[in-house]
């Protein structure tokens, strides 16, 4: 019997109902991105089911402990406001677990309510609960705007706004906010710059915090992240780069208006294309040439197309995932010749819309795509019911739909709970993208090799 047996072909307008979202709240992406800053301790400012969830959902995904605090409201809290509560939290935290950082984020009860984190933030450093050379920084996470890409956005300003100075003094860095995406992606990015001879500083930077090793010793606070030394002088660099346009644009307009650091938004770097332009982009902004090193691992990608594109060519995709994952991704298949049928992410924005129409304008094919709130896993299993696809790509939560409709899922993007791989291979750059080949193509062969027929059953493909 189908486990999604209740979902039908029959797709009705609806306005109100989402049913198995592309997304989740504001407040898990804050904490990723807090825990990309060295020392820091997340802090989660409402009821404690929230910061355990989330937690939780950080947890099942990188299979590594994530450490979060909360400011446990009740009822009388929920009410009066929890201010009190966040005063006693920063004391009792920097207390019993001495972080270097604490940032605390929101949830709907507290912006419900309206507490003022910048006012309670002060009244702690007045009290003096925050020691010397100790920081807190914030950032307003309303869960009923936007998503989980929303709240890394905010909390990426958060952290920039927290530690950032202008010193007038140039250093000649560039800035490098990536996206929301793998500490595999944020090491991969690193390397491609170094690669380069770029110097750059990478803010939130999880690479070695939420894919560290196995040493037999707990480190609360792992030897990684960027620091907040190293964050404050961003002020002070040629320009920044944002990799991904809903999670880094806040971030690239910030340190523009405020400390007049020229910034650009690319894409996230997975695919041919989209890496082309953040390599051409370090090219430009540091004035050095692209290393033979980064050329040939580029030549490799076009080997693998042109080998392989017979197997790629017209091969029908769904994707449920974040908007510039997803941009990135739709553009990648295109590049591979396959097609990607039906699209939908829960993250909304108009650009979505945009960026789509001029990505299919020459994919013949019916596409079709959706964002925002009612853009759920179940639309896109409607969508599916009534024309098959080959391939699935996105998180875990799409299995239902690939047992179901007997489809194979490559796993990419947020939350990945019951594999491997995410946080150690990246998807991004030259290399993420020969690894996303490998997986497209073995899924699509190993297809083949299910259900052909004996006479068709090829050793060589
Ligand atoms: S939607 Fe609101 S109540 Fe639910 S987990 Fe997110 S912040 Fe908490």
């Amino acid at each position: 019997m189908a486990l999604l047996r209740h979902t039908t072909g029959e797709i009705k307008e609806r306005s109100a109902l989402t049913v198995n979202p592309a997304k989740t709240c504001q407040p898990v992406g804050a904490m990723y991105a807090a825990l990309g800053v060295k020392g820091c301790f997340p802090h989660s400012h409402g009821s404690q089911g929230c910061c355990a969830y989330h937690r939780s959902a950080l947890t099942r995904h990188y299979k590594e402990p994530v450490v979060a605090g909360t400011s446990s409201f009740t009822e009388g809290s929920s009410v009066f406001g929890g201010q009190s509560n966040l005063i006693a939290a920063i004391d009792n935290i920097f207390t019993l677990y001495d972080p270097e950082v604490i940032a605390i984020h929101t949830t709907c009860l507290s912006e419900t309510i309206g507490d003022d984190l910048r006012q309670i933030s002060q009244k702690a450093i007045d009290d003096g609960k925050v020691p010397t050379g100790k920081h807190i920084i914030y950032a307003s996470t309303p869960s009923y705007v936007g998503t989980h890409v929303t709240g890394y956005a905010n909390m990426v300003k958060g952290i920039l706004k927290g530690f950032v100075k202008k010193t007038g003094t140039p250093n000649d860095k560039i800035n490098v906010i990536p996206g929301f995406c793998e500490p595999s992606d944020m090491a991969e990015m690193r390397r491609l710059a170094a690669m380069m001879g770029v110097d750059i500083t990478m803010v939130p930077d999880t690479n070695g915090v939420l894919n560290g090793p196995l040493t037999g010793k707990y480190e609360m606070y792992p030897n990684a992240g960027a620091t907040p030394a190293e964050i404050a002088t961003m002020g002070d660099s040629k320009a920044t780069i944002g990799l991904g346009r809903w999670a880094t644009t806040e971030a690239v307009n910030y340190l523009d208006s405020e400390f007049k650091v020229p910034g650009k938004v690319l894409p996230l770097p997975i695919g041919l294309k989209a890496t082309d332009m953040y390599v051409d982009m370090l090219r430009r902004l540091s004035g050095k040439d692209v290393p033979d090193a980064i050329n040939f691992e580029r030549g490799q990608v076009v080997d693998i197309i042109s080998d392989y594109s017979q197997y790629f060519y017209g091969k029908k995709v769904a994707m449920a995932g974040d908007p510039d994952q997803i941009l990135a991704l739709v553009e990648f298949v295109i590049t591979l010749g396959m097609i990607p049928a039906y699209t939908v992410t829960g993250t909304a924005g108009k650009y979505f819309d945009e960026r789509m129409k001029e990505l299919l304008k020459d994919v013949p094919y019916d596409c079709k795509f959706k964002c925002g709130g009612e853009a759920d896993m179940f639309l896109l299993h409607q969508w599916i019911k009534n024309d098959h696809v080959d391939l699935l790509i996105g998180n875990t939560y799409l299995k239902y739909i690939a047992r179901d409709e007997d489809i194979p899922l490559i796993r990419h993007g947020f939350p990945i709970l019951d594999r491997v791989g995410h946080q150690y291979f990246p998807s991004v750059g030259y290399s993420g993208a020969m690894r996303l080949m490998e997986k497209f193509l073995g899924a699509i062969l190993d297809r083949e090799d299910r259900d052909a027929p004996e006479t068709r059953f090829e050793l060589q493909m």
